[in-house]
C-alpha cells in the first residue's frame, strides 16, 4: 500500500486540516503516518486513521526519516513554518536530506502538496 506522511508545524496546522479535508477521499486510500500532534488534530477533524509517531520535537520527524531510509515511504507532506525557527531544526534538516537521498517526493507548501498527492493518486490509478 502507498504510504504517505503528514507533518505540519503549529502555524501550518490549520492549513493541513484544510488540505486533508479537501483530499480526504484520496488520503483514505493511503497508509498514513504523521507526527504526534498533527495526527491527533487530523483524526479529531476527519474519519482518517493515522499511525501517529512521536511529536516532532520528541523525535517524530526522525522516526519518519527512518521509514524513508528503509524505503517504506512514498511521499511526504511537510507544511513547514518558514518564518519561525523550530527547536528540532536538525531533525527537520535530516528528514529533508534523507528524502533527497531516496528520491521521496516531499511537499512543503499547500500547492506542492496538492501536486504530490494528485501525482501519487494518478500513479495508483495507472497500476
Ligand atoms: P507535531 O510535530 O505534529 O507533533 O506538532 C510537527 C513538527 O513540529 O515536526
Amino acid at each position: 500500500m502507498v504510504r504517505v506522511a503528514l507533518i505540519a508545524h503549529d502555524d501550518e496546522k490549520p492549513e493541513m486540516i484544510d488540505l486533508v479535508e479537501a483530499y480526504e477521499g484520496v488520503l483514505s486510500e493511503f497508509d498514513l503516518v504523521s507526527t504526534g500532534t498533527t495526527g491527533k488534530r487530523i483524526m479529531e477533524e476527519t474519519d482518517l486513521t493515522i499511525d501517529r509517531k512521536q511529536s516532532g520535537p520528541l523525535g517524530g520527524d526522525t522516526q519518519i526519516g527512518a521509514l524513508v531510509a528503509e524505503d517504506e515511504m512514498d511521499a511526504i507532506v511537510f507544511l513547514r513554518d518558514p518564518l519561525t525557527a523550530q527547536p528540532h531544526e536538525p531533525d527537520i534538516s535530516a528528514l529533508l536530506r534523507i528524502c533527497d537521498v531516496h528520491d521521496v517526493p516531499l511537499a512543503t507548501t499547500r500547492t506542492a502538496a496538492e501536486y504530490v498527492l494528485d501525482g501519487v493518486a494518478a500513479d495508483i490509478e495507472m497500476e
